[in-house]
Formats: C-alpha cells, sequence, structure tokens
C-alpha cells in the first residue's frame, strides 16, 4: 500500500504510543521509528563514557565525544521488530533500563543533543510513510505529517502497565520507582526549553485511561482509512 504520507504520535511517557506506532505500522506498512529510543541511545554512550554521571553532565566531554555517537535503526525480520543500534551494536535492551531511563530526560534537555537527533529524524522522515513517535514529533521534527496523534492517560495507569512489561525481563523493578520516574521525565519533558511536550494544534487527543487495546484499534482503523 503507498500511502505517501507520515503520522505523527507524541504524549507523556509510557501512555502505548509505541504500541500505537507499531500497530499502525504493521498493518499498514509504514516503517516505524522510535525517537525516544535515540535519545535513550545517546543517553547510554554518555553513562558509558562518563559524560553523564550522577546526573551532572561533563560539557566539555560531551562536546568531544558527541561527533562519535552514531545512532540507527535496522529491521530484525526474525522478530519482525526494529531494533536500536549504537555505533552499530545492537542496545535494544540495555536502553530500556531503568538507569537509562533515570537519565534519558536530563540528557534529552541537552540543545547539542537535540539538534543532532532532530536533523537524523528530519531526514528520515523527508521519505513517506513514516511512524515516528516522541514529545516533539507533531510541533517540530514532522510538522507537516497528515495524522498527529496525542496519547495521555492516568499517571497511575501508566505505570501500572509499565511495571507489569518490566517485571517481564528485570528483577529489580518497583512500582513505586517506575511512578516516581515517569513523574520526572513528565516535568522534564514539559518544562524544558528547547521542544517541550507539547500537543500541536491539529493533533487528535487520546485518552486511553479507560480504553482496551481493541477499543484504541478500532479508533486509530476508523481514523487511518480516512486517509487511504
Ligand atoms: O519514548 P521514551 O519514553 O522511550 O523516551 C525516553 C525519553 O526521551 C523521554 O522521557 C524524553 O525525555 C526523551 N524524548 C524526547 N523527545 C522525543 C522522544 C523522547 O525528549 N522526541
Amino acid at each position: 500500500m503507498n500511502t505517501s504520507f507520515n503520522i505523527a504520535i507524541d504524549g507523556y511517557s509510557s501512555c502505548g504510543k509505541s504500541t500505537i506506532a507499531k500497530s499502525i505500522a504493521k498493518k499498514y506498512n509504514f516503517r516505524y521509528i522510535d525517537s525516544g529510543a535515540m535519545y535513550r541511545a545517546i543517553t547510554l554512550f554518555f553513562m558509558r563514557e562518563e559524560v553523564i554521571k550522577n546526573k551532572n553532565i561533563n560539557f566539555d566531554l560531551l562536546n568531544k565525544l558527541i561527533e562519535n555517537v552514531k545512532v540507527d535503526f535496522y529491521f530484525d525480520t526474525k522478530t519482525e521488530s526494529s531494533k536500536t543500534l549504537l555505533n552499530n551494536k545492537n542496545v535494544e535492551d540495555d536502553i530500556r533500563s531503568i538507569s537509562v531511563s533515570e537519565h534519558v530526560s536530563i540528557v534529552a534537555r541537552i540543545i547539542k543533543v537535540r539538534e543532532k537527533l532532530i536533523a537524523i529524524q528530519k531526514k528520515i522522515g523527508e521519505s513517506k510513510n513514516i511512524v515516528m513517535d516522541g514529545r516533539d514529533i507533531g510541533t517540530k521534527v514532522l510538522p507537516n505529517a497528515k495524522i498527529k496523534l496525542f496519547v495521555t492517560a492516568d499517571i497511575e495507569v501508566r505505570a501500572q502497565r509499565r511495571f507489569a512489561q518490566l517485571k517481564k525481563t528485570t528483577s529489580n523493578v518497583s512500582f513505586p520507582k517506575i511512578l516516581k520516574n515517569l513523574n520526572e521525565r513528565d516535568r522534564f519533558d514539559i518544562s524544558r526549553k528547547m521542544n517541550p511536550l507539547a500537543k500541536a494544534d491539529d493533533a487528535i487527543l487520546i485518552d486511553n485511561t479507560m480504553m482496551s487495546l481493541q477499543e484504541q484499534d478500532m479508533f486509530l482503523n476508523n481514523l487511518i482509512t480516512k486517509y487511504l
């Protein structure tokens, strides 16, 4: 199916943006780009290189190393899922750790980091049939996206969903820690100077607190078929 348009999905942390984006990508043959994974990958790099230590940034080191960071994706046809590459190495699991989650919003407000990643995201957006999720996609990265969604849900519900998901793969995970992390990331994302999390004026609001996945899918299918 050649749809020749892009879809931007923004919203709060852990409100199901990637579930929506993946489902659209599969059903309508879009390429899914997880912009949050790019911020997570660069955060992992900075943690490993000690550019960020005890939540403090060493800007001299950052300026020296930022050109050396390469963030990419490849599509694993076996698992039918996209994997994030940091300097050509698959870091898909590492970037989902709670320690990366605790540092990513600090890194995501650094202007040099945003400029670098937004340039890559805009370049990807030049090809069509992209569904990209994040915080500033509808407002800044793909302002001409044909469909824009802004997703939200009650924070306790979001934390509960994230907890259930992380519990499957991680042992030292606790609900209060996740709730605290979501609160912190929301606060950082809304209040940063450059490209804060915001709903684009022309975005459709989805509050999925009380929605089942089936209801959400039905809503999205009705919406997208109007554009096909
Ligand atoms: O989407 P995800 O929760 O994995 O994103 C991780 C973090 O990356 C967010 O909490 C936010 O601080 C940052 N981010 C951003 N802009 C985007 C995508 C993610 O600032 N477009």
